[in-house]
C-alpha cells in the first residue's frame, strides 16, 4: 500500500537564481561557505564541493568591502545560486546586489535604522531579487533597553520571534516588497517547531528552515533533523539548511538525506543499507559499508545497496535491496534483486558487489 505523501503548506514563490522556492517547488537544501568570501578561489572551491554534495543555493558571508569585491567573481563562476549574507552594514547589502547575487540575506534588528533597510529593498527590487529576512533568538532581545530585555526575556521565545519579524515586515510592507523568504532561528529544536509553525500560520512568504548554532557534529545532527524533521513531516518549510560546525558539506550530505527520507525529493546515487551488527556478525559490516559507498560514489542513478553481517538474517533483511552482501566467515554471499549469484573470497567482496552494481545499471 502506497503511503501517503506529505502535504505541503501552500506558500508564495520566489525564485533565487534558477532554483525555485515555495509555491510547491521541492524543497531546497542551502549549506554556507566557511571560507573567506575574499578569498575567491577557496570560496569558489567550497561551492563547488556543496553543489557537488547536492546543495542548490548557497550562503556567503559579506562581512566586508573586500568581500562584495569578489563576488562578481563568485557569482559569475559558481554552478549553483549565491546568497549574501549581510549583517550591520546596509551598504555591504547593496555592494553584493550590484555584484549580482541572486538573494540577500538580511537581519532588519541589526541595521541601523529603516532608511537604509528600505534602500536594500529598493536595490533588491530594481534588481528582481529576493531578500530573506531573518531573525535568530540573539538578535530578537533588546541589547541597550534592560527593562525591554527583562519584560521580554520572561516571555516566550517563539512569541517573541514572531512578532519581531511581523515588526520588521512592516517596512516591506511599505515598500510592496514581497519577494520574501522568512527565518527564524533557535539553538533549540522545539522553539524551532514552535516558531516556525506560527510563522506559517501567520504568512504565506516561503519558510528557510535551520536552528542557529546548532552544536557540534552529532548534537548539532540529532537537534536539526529533530525539528527540521517535525516540521517538514506537517508540510511546513520551503528551503532547509542544517547547521553543524566543521565542513558545510556535511551539511548538504544531511540535508538531503532528511529530505530523501522524507519523500520530498527523490534520492540519487548509491543508498547503502547496513545492518547494525550483532553477535552473528561475521565481518567488519561498517568498513566495508564505507569501502563500497566510495567504490561506488560516481553512480548517479538511485541504486539501493545492502551490506549484512551474516547469512541467517542478512539475505531476507535486504530482499528489497538491488544488489547484497551477506557476509560469512572469511567468505561472502552476493545477491541480485534478491537472488543468489556466487560465493565470494572476503577481499573479494567490494569488487564483487560493486560488479553487480555496474551491471544492473546496463540493464
Ligand atoms: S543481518 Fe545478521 S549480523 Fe546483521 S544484525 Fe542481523 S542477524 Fe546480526
Amino acid at each position: 500500500m502506497e503511503l501517503p505523501e506529505i502535504q505541503r503548506r501552500k506558500t508564495r514563490s520566489v525564485t533565487v537564481g534558477g532554483v525555485r522556492i515555495g509555491g510547491g517547488a521541492p524543497v531546497s537544501v542551502q549549506s554556507m561557505t566557511t571560507t573567506p568570501t575574499s578569498d575567491v578561489r577557496a570560496t569558489l572551491e567550497q561551492i563547488e564541493a556543496l553543489a557537488a554534495a547536492g546543495c542548490d543555493i548557497v550562503r556567503v558571508a559579506a562581512a566586508t568591502e573586500a568581500d562584495t569585491a569578489a563576488l562578481g567573481q563568485i557569482v559569475a563562476e559558481a554552478p549553483v545560486p549565491i546568497v549574501a549574507d549581510v549583517h550591520f552594514r546596509f551598504r555591504r547589502a547593496l555592494e553584493a546586489i550590484a555584484a549580482g547575487v541572486h538573494k540577500i540575506r538580511l537581519n532588519p534588528g541589526n541595521i541601523a535604522d529603516r532608511q537604509s533597510v528600505r534602500a536594500v529593498i529598493d536595490a533588491a527590487a530594481e534588481a528582481g531579487i529576493p531578500i530573506r529576512v531573518g531573525v535568530n533568538e540573539g538578535s530578537v532581545m533588546d541589547r541597550i533597553d534592560p527593562a525591554r530585555r527583562a519584560e521580554q526575556s520572561a516571555r516566550p521565545m517563539d512569541e517573541l520571534m514572531v512578532e519581531t519579524i511581523g515588526e520588521y515586515l512592516e517596512v516591506f510592507a511599505e515598500a510592496d516588497f514581497h519577494d520574501l523568504v522568512l527565518s527564524a532561528k533557535s539553538h533549540d529544536a522545539m522553539t524551532t517547531v514552535a516558531v516556525n509553525r506560527a510563522l506559517s500560520e501567520r504568512f504565506d512568504y516561503p519558510l528557510h528552515l535551520g536552528l542557529t548554532h546548532a552544536g557540534t557534529a552529532r548534537t548539532g545532527l540529532v537537534r536539526s533533523v529533530a525539528a527540521l524533521g517535525a516540521l517538514l513531516a506537517e508540510g511546513i518549510g520551503d528551503t532547509v539548511r542544517i547547521s553543524l560546525a566543521g565542513d558545510p558539506v556535511v551539511e548538504a550530505e544531511v540535508a538531503k538525506e532528511l529530505l530523501a527520507s522524507l519523500r520530498l525529493r527523490q534520492r540519487e546515487g548509491v543508498e547503502i543499507i547496513a545492518c547494525p551488527t550483532c553477535g552473528r556478525t561475521q565481518a567488519d559490516v561498517a568498513t566495508l559499508a564505507e569501502e563500497v559507498r566510495k567504490a561506488l560514489s560516481d553512480v548517479k542513478r538511485h541504486v539501493v545497496v545492502a551490506v549484512m553481517g551474516c547469512i541467517v538474517n542478512g539475505p531476507g533483511e535486504a530482499e528489497g535491496a538491488d544488489a547484497a552482501v551477506c557476509c560469512g566467515k572469511a567468505k561472502a554471499a552476493i545477491y541480485r534483486r534478491g537472488k543468489y549469484v556466487r560465493t565470494v573470497a572476503e577481499d573479494e567482496i567490494v569488487e564483487a558487489l560493486t560488479t553487480e552494481v555496474r551491471m544492473l545499471l546496463k540493464e
